[in-house]
């Protein structure tokens, strides 16, 4: 029997949406496959379903996150909405003057407001961020740290590596378990250690606990060099004027970078997907002078992000200058009550008519995204027995959860109520 065309094959999996060279390459893997294991023309055309719904699943798409991690790095960190319109910008135009313009003037200076920092730049990540300072600060000098902030954040960013990279030469000073102020001192009285700055790098997703001391950056704003503090997790002021009640409980002891500065910080650097609530980016803040060094570094370039993310950086600035927290995805999500949750989940619960128990269950969520360790917002979700994350994932929006003591669990607070019916289908569909 002859095995089908690859043409005829492709074509009969259209209704899949892929484009036609996609679908033609589903169909020539399981046609190769089809003749070293003899299988029949029926078991072809499923198999080329099977390799075009593997490419399907492999694209970008929206998935509907049921983890509670309010910031999940495999999910993107801080959900984010996006306008898709073609559209040119005055990304480096002066539109009063009409000259050439700096794309650094729109969301940064906002950013420099919000923090109350002089001068702001934003970069790709805080990876970024942290390496420009470096190189433009301290290229072949010395940068002083903590040995107890010589830490690994996640996705290889190791604090040693990224100092290396940038051609300042790491000194240690201190211990793992206490630095003093004294151990700066020390150092910097070293002439062979030529000490360009210090950098404090926030412990974001470790806590060292016991016999510790720790010199604050207040301390550290002493010292005769600039002091850099890398707080990663993007906190803008400690103070949450955009929040109506405050800050949250579970937010205390997050450094801010407004209250860095004001302690004498000379810069801050801090990322943009994480408590910030935008898009990957990283931020520097500070003081203008060095902002500027920073700016006209020649890595500044190759780090510079295009419009999009410039475009998304300055709508969420604006979202905190208007102290609309709802305008902040991240930020709705975190303060929504476990009450308001509670009602969503219960009505799902009755909706979804399943035949095993879909239960309505106190959860607690987190942060995530490498911020915040060990602390737990209290929330609401549901619990269903057995693990049904796989069913839950090849559903179509893909729907993310946790699988704990053979249960399945899905937390409502990181679910937009748009997508509780969506939600709802999902698990009607296992029954
Ligand atoms: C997360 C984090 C980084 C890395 O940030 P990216 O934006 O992922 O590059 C650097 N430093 C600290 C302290 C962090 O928490």
């Amino acid at each position: 029997m002859r095995p089908p065309s690859v043409d005829a094959l492709a074509r009969s999996l259209v209704d899949t949406g892929l484009p036609h060279p996609l679908l033609v390459a589903a169909a020539r893997k399981a046609i190769a496959e089809a003749a070293s294991d003899h299988v029949s023309d029926h078991h072809i055309v499923d198999r080329a379903r099977q390799h075009a719904f593997v490419s399907k699943r492999a694209m970008l798409q929206p998935v509907i996150n049921a983890t509670g991690v309010l910031l999940h790095t495999n999910l993107g960190r801080a959900p984010l909405a996006t306008t898709t319109e073609a559209v040119y910008t005055n990304l480096e135009l002066d539109l009063v003057s009409g000259e050439r313009g700096s794309r650094h003037a729109h969301a940064a200076s906002l950013l420099a407001q919000l923090c109350g920092a002089e001068d702001a730049i934003v970069v790709n990540n805080c990876a970024g961020a942290v390496m420009l300072v470096l190189a433009a600060l301290a290229n072949g000098r010395g940068a002083a740290v903590s040995r107890g902030e010589l830490v690994e954040i996640g996705g290889g960013f190791r604090v040693p590596e990224v100092m290396m990279q940038s051609g300042a030469h790491l000194v240690e000073v201190g211990t793992t378990n206490r630095t003093r102020l004294g151990d700066f001192t020390t150092a910097l009285n070293n002439p062979t250690h030529n000490i360009a700055l210090a950098l404090k790098v926030h412990q974001s997703n470790y806590r060292i606990v016991g016999f510790t001391q720790q010199v604050s950056v207040a301390e550290m704003a002493s010292l005769e060099v600039p002091v850099v503090a890398d707080i990663g997790s993007g906190l803008i002021d400690a103070a949450c004027p955009w929040l109506e009640n405050g800050p949250p409980i579970w937010l205390e002891g997050e450094p801010a970078a407004r209250q860095c500065l004001d302690a004498g910080a000379a810069l801050v650097t801090f990322s943009g997907d994480k408590l910030f609530g935008g898009p990957q980016a990283g931020i520097i803040a500070g003081q203008a002078h060095l902002v500027r060094q920073c700016a006209q570094h020649p890595l500044a370039r190759a780090l510079r992000p295009g419009g999009l993310v410039l475009g998304a950086v300055q709508q969420v600035a604006l979202a905190y200058l208007n102290r609309n927290p709802q305008a902040i995805e991240f930020w709705r999500m975190a303060c929504i009550s476990p009450a308001h949750l509670q009602e969503r989940a219960e009505a799902i619960a009755n909706r979804a008519n399943h035949t095993t128990a879909i239960r309505p269950t106190p959860t607690t969520a987190i942060t995530g995204g490498g911020t915040l360790p060990g602390v737990e917002i209290p929330s609401f979700g549901l619990v269903l027995d057995g693990n049904h994350a796989a069913a839950l994932r090849a559903h179509s929006p893909p729907v993310v959860a946790h699988v704990r003591d053979d249960c399945t669990w899905l937390d409502l607070r990181t679910v937009a109520p748009s997508q509780d019916e969506p939600l709802t289908q999902a698990l009607r569909a296992m029954a």
